[in-house]
């Protein structure tokens, strides 16, 4: 694999420790992490803080529900080693969103397709499949939008991309992803707003596709 240069912010990782990022974002960080081994020892580290701080408190009483939680978690060590594993282009995490099925991809024109896995009001997480040297559509955030490269590449205003790269992106980014030459780049790309399209033809389709 390329050496990962873009990764996901300590903030967001101290949040997805905490159970407190939105399960769109928490997707995009679980199949960061179980790409990135940087990136995964800051998580455990944040998680082991997150545990001392925890211990601190005891006078909170604990559910036997909780308790029971915990200790079935404990008895299963090789879970950790499930989520973390890779099926082809895949993630575990992305696995578990596909429930172990291929994308079902739909059209979107120009050859880009999208399949989405989840979608509320806490926003959206979907798989993106862009073909090589095409663009995805011109547009700028309303919120905050997480997209982590699975296969391929592509570039922007910011940077290039690679497999595992995470690029973070809020309303004030105005930028135009462009797959690279190669293989068609796929990506796994999660928001917390409607996207909104610079050009008119786009925004009409917005609604149709939930972009
Ligand atoms: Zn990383």
């Amino acid at each position: 694999m390329t050496d990962i240069t873009h990764h996901t912010p300590d903030a967001l990782l101290a949040a997805y420790a905490a159970g407190t990022l939105p399960q769109p974002f928490a997707l995009v960080v679980a199949a960061h992490i179980s790409l990135c081994l940087k990136c995964r020892a800051a998580f455990e580290a944040h998680q082991a803080i997150g545990g001392i701080v925890l211990e601190g408190f005891d006078a909170v009483e604990i559910s036997p529900d909780l308790k029971t939680n915990v200790l079935s978690l404990l008895d299963a060590p090789d879970q950790e080693s499930d989520v973390y594993a890779r099926t082809g282009v895949y993630p575990g995490p992305v696995m578990q969103a596909l429930k172990g099925k291929p994308p079902r991809w739909r059209r979107l024109g120009g050859g880009v397709k999208q399949n989405i896995l989840s979608a509320d009001e806490s926003g959206s997480v979907r798989l993106l499949y862009i073909p090589p040297g095409q663009a995805v559509p011109d547009h700028t955030h309303g919120g905050l939008e997480l997209t982590l490269v699975l296969q391929g590449s592509f570039s922007d205003e910011t940077g290039r991309f690679d497999v595992g790269d995470l690029e973070v992106a809020d309303e004030d980014l105005d930028h135009t992803p462009i797959a690279d030459y190669g293989a068609p780049c796929i990506c796994l790309a999660a928001t917390d707003a409607p996207l909104k399209f610079n050009s008119v033809l786009p925004r009409v389709l917005q609604p149709l596709f939930r972009i």
